[in-house]
């Protein structure tokens, strides 16, 4: 009953704060109160404070240089306030997974959470950090020079930024849990359950699930997802209404909007990390 009341009470301090600075819109405030009051009170700190370095590192990296990333995002879906349908997308598969494991105590679940929250970041890092690179990004589908901001567009600075978010969860996943490769006490009976050899688990799912995911991420998004121009000035966008009309859609499935991208690459992200878990610990 405390931990629920600790969760509530921390949740509600930091998404309050993000509400206040404009970081959350209302459904995003109250969405992610629930996730991080979920995560507290059914996993533990290390479950919170893992969504909570995301959650911080990300709203700080969308702040930061704001006004060079404005006009790059204004076509697109993203805006700096996140909204309940992306904190669902970035949060919710963590949560699944930390229920998961309340219901079939497994290794696996935290695992598989830290590749998702690995993606999340990772993805947020590429965005944020890459998009002030100087060099034009190139299609991942095609290889061929793409304009700044144009889904499934990757920089090398941008691939960087999305393997150091990786490594920074799964470096945080191992702070938080004391210094073992699982939060529970059961990691002293795990191969390379504690010290160096549980941070450099770690650091490969969070690394390599988080730039895998994010790879996906930028896939999906050049291929699957769905683009929509405006019928008022002509604009290539990734939201269905623009210049106050419904704009017409050009490509992609009509579900496959950017939500569904970011957690199809988060659980893509998750299943890795989970499967390099089941190789290196079993
Ligand atoms: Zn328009």
């Amino acid at each position: 009953m405390l931990d629920w009341f600790i969760g509530a009470l921390c949740s509600l301090i930091v998404a309050g704060a993000a509400y206040k600075k404009r970081s959350l819109s209302g459904s995003g405030f109250a969405a992610a109160f629930v996730v991080g009051t979920l995560l507290y009170a059914t996993g533990s700190l290390a479950w919170f404070g893992t969504l909570l370095v995301f959650f911080i590192t990300s709203t700080l990296l969308s702040k930061w240089k704001h006004r060079q990333k404005a006009a790059v995002e204004a076509n697109y879906a993203k805006t700096g306030r996140r909204d309940a349908g992306q904190v669902i997308a970035n949060g919710g598969l963590g949560v699944i997974m930390c229920l998961g494991h309340v219901f079939w105590p497994h290794p696996l679940w935290w695992a598989g959470f830290i590749g998702v929250m690995a993606t999340v970041n990772a993805d947020t890092w590429a965005t944020e950090i890459g998009g002030l690179s100087r060099s034009q990004p190139r299609s991942i589908v095609s290889g061929r020079r793409v304009p700044a901001g144009t889904s499934g567009g990757v920089t090398r600075l941008g691939l960087a930024a999305s393997a150091a978010g990786g490594l920074l969860i799964g470096a945080s996943g191992w702070a938080l849990s004391g210094g073992s490769l699982l939060p529970e006490a059961a990691a002293a009976s795990v191969p390379g359950g504690e010290g160096a050899a549980a941070l450099g688990i770690l650091l490969l799912l969070g690394g390599l699930g988080g730039l895998l995911g994010s790879l996906a991420d930028s896939w999906l998004g050049a291929v699957l997802q769905v683009m929509y121009r405006c019928p008022v000035c002509g604009r290539e966008l990734e939201k269905s209404r623009h210049c106050d009309a419904a704009a017409v859609r050009t490509r992609g499935l009509a579900f496959m909007n950017n939500d569904t991208v970011n957690m199809l690459s988060s659980l893509l992200g998750g299943a890795v990390s989970a499967a390099l878990y089941a190789l290196l610990v079993g």
